[in-house]
């Protein structure tokens, strides 16, 4: 193909062969991870057979298997069996276990039996990124991922299904006991039929006595669930559909991308992982104070003001849950707080006075309305009631000061 830049001939022979190496230069991330994971101390760590085996086949040294994950980890090569075959397709990875491709199953069991010795190495792992100066933004996105356990649906109960269950179990007993008084007329051919269903019946009360020992679990459990299977998942919502497993939290550092802090919660919401998440987020990179980012999921007044006591600056942006908003109306956005005056402006000019204040849930709500509203021009457009009347919490202005922070850096909310 003249007028081209022309490869390498695949059958040609050299005199000097490329050394594994030559691909790899100096400046080559996975130097990094050959050097970090050389340097530690994997017996210490906990990793198992960082010790050879004397009898045997000798296995790989958990050395390989740890740089093969760091080097998926990092580029985000989750899949065990996509690991396997980059593995043997990949120089660098070639270049860092030294040819050696272990098989998915083997890569797998790694991940499996080490996972709390890899959670040190991610410590230090955070430690050595924190020397460097890698944290230099000290801003984190926070995220939450469900994880499916082992337990399937069935052997997850709560307390509603507990009693639709019960209530299935009992409606069946009495559907049996009502044909067995049939085929007792029915005699003689009645006879064999009714074997049948005692036999049935007797395996629905043995079902219901199981279900009572559940019911009975149920009811002490401080979260309203049973898991038979995996005890620790829990039901929950992930993508639009229901699931048994779990919700791993993880604290990223936005610039580089690497995981500071994780956690497994049994709450499908993340609605009270925020502080619990900036704070552990924080501790590992200590600095005294941190930028953290999180999606709507995560909006919580009371975990804003937590953030805030702990030097933790939050940036999550307000969910639209407004009914007035729904239905077309001024949203409470359209009412202006007053500080010095402690009253909102409503769109229609009128000063909202502090009136009452309630209790909700811990909380204290203070009601602000103003008795213009009747003779209000805008009003259909403000409420379907007598009175539009707004809420503030006693802390909102925390939450006020975090919509300015996102208001003048939006570009942090396409960090996450
Ligand atoms: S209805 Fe009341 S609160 Fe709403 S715009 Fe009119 S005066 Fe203001």
């Amino acid at each position: 193909m003249a007028g081209y830049v022309e490869g390498v001939d695949r059958g040609q022979a050299t005199l000097f062969p490329d050394r594994l190496k030559d691909f790899v230069d100096e400046q080559n991330p996975v130097r990094v991870f050959d050097a970090f994971v050389d340097a530690l101390d994997l017996r210490e760590l906990g990793f198992a057979r960082a010790v050879p085996a004397t009898m045997g086949r000798p296995g790989y040294h958990p050395a390989v298997l740890l740089k093969l994950y760091v080097y998926g980890y990092l580029n985000r090569i989750a899949s065990s069996r996509r690991l396997e075959r980059e593995a043997s397709r990949n120089v660098e990875l070639m270049w860092l276990t030294g040819r050696l491709a272990p098989d998915h199953k083997t890569i797998a069991d790694f991940r499996r039996d080490n996972g709390e010795a890899i959670r040190r190495v991610c410590a230090h792992f955070v430690l050595l990124a924190r020397k460097l100066g890698l944290f230099s933004e000290a801003v984190v996105a926070i995220d939450g991922s469900k994880f499916k356990a082992v337990n399937n649906r069935d052997k997850n109960f709560t307390a509603a299904k507990m009693a639709r269950r019960l209530a299935e179990v009992e409606a069946a007993i009495a559907r049996y006991m009502a044909e067995m008084d049939g085929a007792d007329d029915a005699e003689p051919a009645g006879e064999v039929r009714i074997e049948h269903l005692q036999e049935k019946l007797a395996a629905l009360h043995a079902h219901m006595a199981e279900l009572k020992v559940i019911d009975e679990q149920l009811r002490a459990a401080p979260e309203g669930q049973v898991s038979l299977t995996d005890p620790d998942a829990r039901s929950m919502n992930a993508r639009g559909s229901g699931i048994v497993g779990y919700n791993v939290q993880a604290a990223v550092d936005a610039e580089h991308h690497l995981v500071i802090a994780h956690d497994v919660v049994t709450s499908g919401s993340d609605r009270a992982q925020l502080s619990a998440m900036g704070k552990a987020a924080k501790d590992v990179i200590g600095y005294e104070s941190l930028e953290i980012v999180a999606d709507r999921g995560y909006y919580s007044g009371p975990e804003v003001l937590t953030c805030e006591a702990s030097g933790i600056s939050a940036h999550v942006v307000k969910p639209v849950t407004s009914n007035a908003v729904a239905g077309g109306r001024f949203g409470k956005g359209d009412f202006n707080y007053d500080p010095s005056r402690d009253s909102y402006r409503c769109p229609a000019g009128e000063e909202l006075t502090h009136r009452s204040t309630a209790n909700e849930d811990g909380q204290t709500i203070r009601l602000y309305w103003t008795n213009g509203c009747g003779a209000c021009a805008l009003k259909a457009r403000c409420t379907t009631g007598s009175q539009r009347r707004v809420r503030r919490w006693e802390h909102e202005h925390v939450l006020e000061a975090m919509e300015e922070r996102l208001a003048r850096r939006p570009e942090l909310m396409r960090l996450r």
